[in-house]
């Protein structure tokens, strides 16, 4: 497996927030292209109606004319054979004997050149012709021949009028030489009322060549008329029909279609408008793009911003948070997370001595050594203030160890940041999981239990998460509130261990001790005091106890009385000043009190406790260094600080009735600090021997179970000063 990532991360696409703005524009884009598509599509619809109407104007109006010039030539046609047949002298002459000579003299030679008939013919009541000619002259050929059967049709209507009517028929007809208009009626006086005799039939035939088509053309303005045998596609067609209804040929006009022609004149106007039209779509479409694009961007950039630290460049804390929450899924089984919490010790101090800007820039040079020199696969990010987070992945269990040497070696140099040159402690916390199970926030909160035991815990600047930390820490924080209940009832009470004078073995002072007993029980100062210095508590309990010592020394003049001090509460730079407003509410002699300071105070901030120091003594307040021998303290810290007195640890005593060499480091010790003319208590005395050993080595006071234990007032009152001291009244 490979996580070859290191310092940056890879983070997935954008979330949910954000889209928004994203979304509108395309929206808006979408809308616009939409809007112009549609208003495409309609104008494009109407210019197709438009076009669509005109041509059938112009098609309604060609049918209509061509049905027109049709009637027109059957009417023409009838008035023709009616003027003919309808006549007396036409009558009469069928019964004379100069009736052939007549026929062809009026209806037979003006067959030649009349302009309304080609051919005429009269058939008699035994259905012979009588008069057949065409073009002026007989025809061979018999009348059946030369048209087709509807002729049988016409005549036999023709016949079957009776004169009274006087109807007279006019139809198309096929004819050898093709279609025909053809008049029929039955030859009858003018007048009515006089009854025909048998029935004489006259026919007008009318040739519909192309000389006769081209001045029907012209007659009726139709021009490109066309006559056929079949109608002709793309044209307006009529048929001719015969007397049974059936068409004999077709004439076709072509359809001038303005409409159409408009719209091919006004095409190039249309496509350009339409070119435009597109641009403008192609244009929208273009800037929706872009500004999509460039939205994207924008909102990868915020994203981007959003979960880096501004001021080092690493991930912050929902950078970092994103960045765990991605990894679990994909990857294998085995995998571990290790996540380093690393707290820069006394950034406070540093912002408050180099100034802000030195803090922000060594915060950034931090970052930058993590991310250089910190091995492949971990990730850096920087949670806030002065807490960086370092995660990192490796294939198996154990394996997360490695980097422990690897974080404290980045810390080993002093960082250079201008003319300063700092020293960077810092305190870890260390937490290990199963990569697939891994939760950020459970990560971060382990490492966080951690790093607190890192920096209040004696185990040293890196410890690493176990799980009985989180009961401990609970058990602590209920013990804080216990804690923080107590002083606001002033439960924390305080107990009196007699100090004795070496020589007379007379009592010539008391330590003031402090004593809880909380709901569960008496709870030991070792424990509460340290609870109370983590808790920030230490200030208010410390007065409180120094307020019942003074108000209780007070009641018993003469007595010395020793009160101890925790090293954060010479902190305070009104320490001296409230200690001082203490002593004067109880009227309590500054000569008669002693604080007692353990090491821990010449070995961190030295300089303020050196202050404080000096002002409690110039108060004319003792001060002792308690627990000597226990720790680290110097000769030379005891002359520095000019300490009024040096109280050994009980742990120099225990073993000295057994242990030659424990005895004689207690005498060495004693004489040692004798010699400096610091007077010395020795502290922790069980027994006789050990008392008379001190003593014979030097030791003013002793102090111990072998006088007695720590005492309430009352029974220290009792046993110790009813007879030698009278406790004021109060
Ligand atoms: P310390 O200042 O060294 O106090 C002396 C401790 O030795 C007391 O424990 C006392 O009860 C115990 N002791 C006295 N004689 C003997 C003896 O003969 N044998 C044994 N084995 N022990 C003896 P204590 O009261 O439990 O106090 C523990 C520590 O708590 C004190 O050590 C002191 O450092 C701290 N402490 C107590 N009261 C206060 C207080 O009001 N303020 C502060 N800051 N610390 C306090
Ligand atoms: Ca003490
Ligand atoms: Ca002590």
């Amino acid at each position: 497996m490979n996580f070859l990532m290191a310092g940056g991360a890879h983070l997935p696409p954008v979330g949910s927030s954000g889209h928004q703005k994203r979304t509108v524009l395309i929206t808006a884009v979408l809308l616009s292209l939409g809007i112009a598509g549609a208003l495409g599509a309609v104008v494009s619809g109407a210019i197709y109606s438009i076009v669509r109407t005109a041509d059938e104007l112009d098609e309604t109006r060609a049918a209509g004319a061509a049905a027109s010039a049709l009637e027109s030539l059957r009417t023409q046609m009838a008035g023709t054979v009616r003027d003919n047949a309808f006549w007396d002298e036409a009558y009469r002459q069928l019964t004379s004997a100069n009736r052939d000579a007549w026929l062809i003299e009026n209806w037979g030679f003006p067959t030649l050149d009349y302009p309304l008939y080609d051919m005429a013919l009269v058939i008699g009541p035994d259905d012979k012709p009588l008069l057949h000619y065409r073009y002026g002259k007989p025809m061979d050929v018999q009348p059946g021949e030369f048209f087709d059967s509807s002729l049988a049709r016409l005549v036999e209507r023709a016949r079957a009028a009776d004169g009274l009517q006087g109807n007279v028929y006019a139809d198309f007809i096929g004819t050898v030489q093709g279609p025909a208009l053809i008049g029929a009626a039955r030859i009858r006086p003018f007048l009515q009322g006089i009854p025909p005799p048998e029935s004489y039939i006259l026919i007008f035939e009318k040739d519909l060549d192309a000389k006769a088509i081209n001045k029907i053309a012209q007659k009726f303005n139709l021009s490109g008329l066309q006559l056929t045998d079949s109608p002709v596609e793309g044209t307006v067609t009529a048929p001719l029909e015969d007397v049974d209804g059936n068409a004999v040929g077709y004439i076709n006009l072509p359809v001038e279609r303005h409409g159409t022609q408009s719209y091919e004149r006004v095409r190039p106007l249309i496509f350009g408008a339409a070119a435009i039209l597109l641009l403008l779509i192609t244009g929208i479409g273009m800037i929706g793009l872009l500004s999509v694009r460039s939205l994207a961007k924008e909102q990868a950039r915020a994203r981007q911003n959003s979960l880096h630290d501004h001021l080092t460049g690493v991930l912050n804390r929902p950078g970092l948070s994103e960045y765990v929450e991605n990894l679990a899924p994909d990857v294998c089984s085995s995998a571990m997370i290790g996540l380093y919490l690393v707290d820069i010790d006394g950034f406070k101090a540093i912002n408050d001595l180099w100034g802000q800007q030195v803090g922000d820039k060594l915060l950034g040079a931090v970052a930058t050594r993590l991310t250089r020199d910190l091995p492949l696969g971990t990730t850096i990010s920087r949670l806030d203030g002065d807490q960086f987070a370092i995660v990192s992945l490796v294939d198996a269990a154990g394996e997360v160890s490695h980097l422990q040497s690897a974080v404290s070696e980045v810390f080993a140099e002093p960082f250079t940041i201008g003319r300063c040159e700092i020293e960077v402690g810092v305190s870890v916390g260390v937490t290990e999981t199963v990569l697939a199970r891994a939760n950020f926030h459970d990560l971060l909160r382990q490492a966080e239990m951690a790093l607190h035991q890192a920096k209040h815990g004696s185990d040293g600047a890196m410890v690493v998460f176990h799980p009985q930390m989180e009961a401990e820490l609970f058990e602590q924080a209920k013990l804080e509130q216990q804690l923080i209940d107590a002083l606001d009832r002033r439960e924390i009470k305080v107990a009196f261990q007699p100090v004795v004078d070496a020589r007379s073995g007379h009592i010539c002072g008391v330590e003031a001790l402090a004593r809880w007993t909380s709901e569960s029980g008496p709870v030991a100062p070792d424990v509460f005091i340290p609870a109370a210095e983590r808790a920030g508590l230490i200030g208010i309990l410390g007065s409180q106890i120094l307020e019942e010592t003074v108000a209780q020394g007070s009641r018993w003049p003469g007595l010395q009385i020793a009160v101890n001090v925790s090293p954060l509460q010479l902190r305070n730079r009104y320490f001296a000043g409230g200690l001082k407003a203490t002593l004067d509410k109880h009227a309590f002699e500054p000569h008669r009190l002693t604080i007692e300071l353990t090491e821990g105070v010449l070995i961190s901030n030295a300089d303020e406790a050196k202050r404080s120091i000096s002002e409690i003594k110039a108060l004319g307040i003792k001060v002792a260094l308690d627990d000597f021998g226990s720790g680290f303290a110097s000769i030379g810290s005891l002359r520095q600080f000019r300490f009024d007195r040096v109280k050994l640890d009980k742990s120099l005593v225990a073993s000295i009735e057994h242990d030659a060499q424990a005895a004689e480091v207690l005498d060495a010790t004693i004489k040692l600090v004798t010699a400096l003319g610091i007077p010395v208590t020795v502290e922790g005395i069980e027994d006789r021997y050990q008392a008379e050993f001190a003593r014979d080595a030097g030791t003013h006071q002793l102090q111990g179970y072998w006088f007695s234990k720590p005492l309430s007032k009352e029974e220290l009152t009792k046993r110790f000063l009813g007879s030698s001291l009278v406790e004021r009244a109060g």
